[in-house]
C-alpha cells in the first residue's frame, strides 16, 4: 500500500527573537526524525558558538565563492553578514528520509519557497506583542535601545506572516507544546499530493 511521503520534508521556521525558537526545536530534535541544518554565516562566533555545530563561520571571500559555485540552496544578507544553508547537506538529509528544519529569517523564507514551493513554512510568535516585549526584557541583559530594535524587527517579520504557509504560538512555559504542533502540521504535510507522484499511469497497473 503506497503511504505518506517517505523523503523528508524541507521545512521552514521563522520567528523574531523572543519567540523561543531554540527551545522548540530543540523539543522537536529530541523526538527524532529531525535534523536542523548548520548554516553558514560571516558574522563572528559568540562566546561558546563551535564552528560546525551552531554555524559554519566563514570569511566574506569564502562565503561569496560558495555562491558562485551554487553550493547555497539559500542565503541572504541580513544585519551586514551573509547566511546560508548548504545545499549539499540539506539534500543528504532529506534523502536519508529525514525532515529537515531550516531555522532563518524572512527573506531566505521566501528564497525557499520561491525554489522550492513544496517547502513547509511555519512563522513561530510569541502569543501577543506584549509577550514577546516582556520576554525580551526578561534577558535582562539587552539596552533599551536594544529591546526596541528588536521590537521594530519583529514587526516588520511579522508583517511578512501572510506569506507562510503555518503560525504556531509559542505560549510561556509550553515549548513542548508548540513542537507538537510543529509535528501535527509535518504529520499532514506527509499526504499533500504535491509530495506524491502523478499516478494515472501506475494506479490500475
Ligand atoms: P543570529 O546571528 O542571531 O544567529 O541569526 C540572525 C538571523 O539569521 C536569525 O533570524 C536566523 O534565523 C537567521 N539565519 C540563520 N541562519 C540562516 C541561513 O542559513 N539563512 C538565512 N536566510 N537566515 C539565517
Amino acid at each position: 500500500m503506497p503511504e505518506a511521503n517517505k523523503k523528508g520534508l524541507l521545512i521552514v521556521v521563522s520567528g523574531p527573537a523572543g519567540s523561543g525558537k531554540g527551545t522548540v526545536l530543540s523539543h522537536l530534535l529530541k523526538a527524532g526524525g529531525y535534523r536542523c541544518s548548520v548554516s553558514a554565516t560571516t558574522r563572528a562566533p559568540r562566546p561558546g558558538e563551535v564552528n560546525g555545530v551552531n554555524y559554519h563561520f566563514l570569511t566574506r571571500e569564502a562565503f561569496i565563492e560558495r555562491i558562485a559555485r551554487d553550493e547555497m540552496l539559500e542565503y541572504t544578507e541580513y544585519c551586514g553578514n551573509y547566511y546560508g544553508t548548504p545545499k549539499k547537506e540539506a539534500e543528504e538529509v532529506l534523502a536519508s528520509g529525514c525532515n529537515l528544519i531550516l531555522e532563518i529569517e524572512v527573506k531566505g523564507a521566501a528564497n525557499v519557497k520561491r525554489k522550492y514551493p513544496e517547502a513547509v513554512t511555519i512563522m513561530l510568535l510569541p502569543p501577543t506583542g506584549e509577550v514577546l516585549e516582556a520576554r525580551l526584557r526578561g534577558r535582562g541583559t539587552e539596552s533599551e535601545e536594544v529591546i526596541q530594535e528588536r521590537m521594530a524587527q519583529a514587526r516588520n517579520e511579522i508583517a511578512q506572516l501572510r506569506h507562510y504557509d503555518y503560525v504556531v504560538y509559542n505560549y510561556d512555559n509550553r515549548a513542548e507544546e508548540a513542537a507538537d504542533i510543529i509535528r501535527r502540521i509535518v504529520f499532514a504535510e506527509g499526504y499533500s499530493t504535491v509530495h506524491h507522484p502523478d499516478i494515472t499511469d501506475t494506479y490500475f497497473a
